[in-house]
């Protein structure tokens, strides 16, 4: 027997469906949540996609989350706007949040969103792609649990938190969107190597007694590394300012600190911004010439990375896997397969 079992798009959806209705998820909370899963899968980022679902039911089962949580929606100045997600999944929250960001974008230049008391399990991009396909340019950040050592520490402190950039590159063309963990690699690539046996890339973390490590159990115990030494620590730290102080959520250490350790997402906020570039360059509410001129400039730039051998866009490989998966359908392990049957009974 296949150690992979195969799926369609369509099967991954219904399956994390029945999961999350057989959990008690509002037909919102899990609509968001499964297509959430199933994006992942079609983009073939498999540490975001069914991987996740059984840390999201765990957190159900074990009360820490509320499966029907309504999020609602704050206008809190001109510029900003705020979504409580009530203890609820990110997923909807952000769904709720995006119209009430991009409008304040397009009316002011520039918008905020605070997305507070949810809980985070996902990939950033297709928040911020989702308001570059409306012509944004779109930025996102969240914070974890503390896993990631402070330059020159040797102790969890900052969570893996990442950070995704989305940039409209005009009619036919998708976005390019970057979304990376400020930690070296996420948290769930870990856990992938762990679970498939492999061995952690060097850098990626140190074991327990602050020792460089390349067993990924020996990591996941001690701290992930941040990328890029000192500097990626400086984003992390940032993240944790603008997806925690700024917004009135938590830092990764008390978001660490309150959570009940049942293996799901951790409690926390996310910040967003959305800038309407037309604005930008001067050419008032409508600005079609403005906004021409500078897809035509950025097209332009994107090209000059391009042409150089061996260098793509972020996010090319995802797109590329996104017009094959429709087609062929994905694979996920056989005992994860299993695990997804067995939480279809409740
Ligand atoms: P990767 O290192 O796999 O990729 C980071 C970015 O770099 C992607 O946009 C990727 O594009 C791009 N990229 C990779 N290789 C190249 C290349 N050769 N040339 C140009 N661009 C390249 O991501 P991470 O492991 O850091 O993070 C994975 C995911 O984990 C992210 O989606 C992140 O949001 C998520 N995450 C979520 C957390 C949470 O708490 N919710 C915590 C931490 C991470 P492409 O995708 O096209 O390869």
């Amino acid at each position: 027997m296949s150690d992979l079992a195969r799926l369609t798009l369509d099967q991954v959806h219904g399956l994390a469906m029945e999961i999350f209705n057989a959990h008690g998820l509002s037909e919102d909370q899990a609509t968001a949540v499964a297509d959430t899963v199933t994006a992942a899968e079609r983009d073939e980022c498999k540490s975001h996609g069914l991987f996740r679902v059984p840390g999201y039911m765990a957190s159900v089962k074990s009360g820490k989350v509320t499966p029907d949580a309504a999020p609602k929606v704050h206008d809190l100045a001109p510029g900003v706007a705020q979504v409580d997600a009530n203890n609820g999944f990110a997923p909807l929250a952000l769904k709720v949040g995006r119209e009430p960001l991009a409008s304040k974008a397009r009316e002011q230049g520039i918008a905020v969103l605070g997305v507070v008391n949810c809980y985070h399990f996902a990939a950033l991009w297709p928040e911020t792609e989702s308001l570059a396909e409306q012509g944004l340019v779109a930025f996102a950040c969240t914070s974890y649990m503390p896993c990631v050592a402070p330059a020159g520490g040797t102790k969890p402190l900052y969570g893996t938190n990442p950070i995704a950039f989305s940039w409209p590159r005009g009619e036919g063309k998708p976005p390019m969107v970057f979304d990376q963990a400020t930690a070296a690699s996420a948290r769930g690539e870990i856990m992938i190597h762990e679970r498939d046996g492999k061995s952690i890339s060097e850098g990626w973390a140190i074991d327990p007694d602050g020792n460089p490590t390349t067993d990924p159990t020996a990591g996941l115990a001690g701290a992930q590394l941040p990328f890029g030494g000192y500097k990626g620590a400086a984003f992390a730290m940032m993240v944790e300012l603008m997806a925690g102080a700024l917004i009135g959520d938590m830092f990764s250490y008390e978001a660490g600190a309150a959570d009940n350790g049942d293996g799901g997402p951790s409690k926390g906020g996310e910040f967003m911004f959305a800038i309407d570039p037309a604005r930008c360059a001067g050419g008032g509410a409508g600005g079609d010439e403005a906004r021409a001129a500078q897809i035509a400039h950025s097209n332009a730039f994107f090209d000059k990375v391009m042409e150089q051998d061996g260098a793509r866009l972020p996010s090319d490989r995802r797109y590329e896997a996104r017009k094959r998966t429709p087609t062929e359908g994905i694979t996920i392990p056989q005992s994860l397969y299993d695990t997804l049957q067995q939480l279809r009974a409740g």
